[in-house]
């Protein structure tokens, strides 16, 4: 079974000498020596003032809607994950879905202001698939209408543009650290942001509001990182240089295949962008490649290659969502296009060269 991702873990041995340090120190949980040491660390590798774990990367969203007291109407993506707008439906906020950029896949900042309406508080884009946002110009707009800009960006870990962390954007940026994504710590994420005080108001948030023994200061809810997945963490960040070189091989072999097969579309690399080769999506158009990409997806899996359709289907299609005026197929052509003809291809650190090899005939011989 060849798998679409598989987890980065670090090595046992080194992880046992972490958790007999932990059972020595009898500190668990609630900022740790792990938490700190793992928090600074994971500043300094993604270049970023400040930053916040927590135990998973949807809580960091929903924490961020939070923090900046978010509230009516939020323009988001419905070419994503499922949780970026559910953690605007968990705030009581109505998501207003806009259509995204045919080239990435990203929110398409030209569609944005006709979505802005005198509820409007906020943008909540997604660096999908790690290619960076249009951040400068998604700011113009959100400096014009005084919207604040939180990232979702649970897929750009590492991602630099012109040499700065792409997760500097706008006014927090997210992260996820699933077991899925390129740098894991089994469960787990974070808060990116450049202000110690919002730092410390997000700090607060995450553990009940507390902020003295004593005192409450807003209602807060439960997302910290404990040690061991802080240790785990502090680990795998000494690998995942080495994982991430490894997935750009595999990614550069099927470009070098699939580059220019007709009916098929592939993503290249952007100019003065570090990208971190989490996912190998391919399009298919199904006249041109001569199978739809439904074919070719249950082609592949009579073959055991568990490729996965991420987009697909649309969040604006779920139940929760589809009732909503933005979240017509006709107001969003471009997302439903791509979340029709997307696969991401297997891409991790262990695919051996038979599997990449036997991926690319299976696309190649149709
Ligand atoms: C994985 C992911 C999330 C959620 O992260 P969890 O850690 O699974 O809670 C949110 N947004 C996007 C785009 C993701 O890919």
């Amino acid at each position: 079974m060849i798998t679409v991702t598989s987890p980065l873990l670090p090595p046992l041995e080194e992880f046992q000498k972490l958790l007999q340090d932990i059972w020595q120190r009898k500190w668990i949980t609630n900022n740790g020596h792990y938490h700190q040491e793992l928090e600074k660390a994971l500043a300094e590798y993604l270049g970023v003032p400040y930053i916040s774990l927590f135990t998973n990367g949807t809580l960091p969203l929903i924490t961020a809607l939070q923090a900046l007291r978010i509230t009516g109407e939020v323009i988001t993506t419905p070419y994503s994950f499922v949780a970026t707008t559910h953690s605007i439906w968990w705030n009581g906020i109505k998501p207003v879905f806009v259509d995204v950029d045919p080239v990435t896949g990203n929110l398409a900042p030209d569609k944005i202001e006709a979505a802005i309406t005198p509820q409007t508080t906020a943008i909540m884009p997604v660096h999908v698939y790690g290619t960076p946002c249009d951040t400068d110009r998604i700011q113009a707009i959100a400096d014009k209408y005084g919207l604040k800009v939180i990232y979702d960006a649970a897929h750009a870990f590492g991602v630099r543009v012109n040499g700065e962390s792409v997760l500097k954007a706008g006014d927090i940026s997210t992260l996820s650290f699933h077991a899925t994504k390129t740098y894991n710590t089994i469960e787990g994420g974070a808060l990116v942001c450049s202000d110690a005080a919002l730092k410390q108001r997000i700090d607060y948030l995450k553990n009940f509001g507390f902020a003295g023994e004593t005192e409450v200061v807003a209602p807060g809810i439960n997302s910290k990182m404990d040690e061991v997945r802080s240790a785990y963490g502090l680990l795998s960040l000494k690998y995942v240089d080495s994982a991430i070189a490894t997935r750009k091989a595999v990614a550069e072999q099927y470009r070098a295949a699939l580059r220019g097969v007709p009916g098929l579309r592939i993503m290249e690399d952007v100019p003065g962008v570090t990208h971190n080769y989490s996912y190998f999506p391919i399009f298919v158009n199904a006249s041109e490649y001569g199978e739809t990409r439904d074919e070719l997806y249950f082609r592949l899996q009579k073959h055991n290659i568990l490729g996965r359709r991420y987009f697909y289907p649309l969040i604006s299609t779920f139940s929760t969502y589809r009732g909503l005026p933005s979240a017509t197929a006709s107001n969003l052509p471009v997302a439903t296009r791509m979340a029709n003809e997307v696969i991401c291809l297997p891409l991790h650190h262990e695919l051996r060269q038979e599997e990449i090899n036997s991926i690319i005939n299976l696309i190649l011989h149709r």
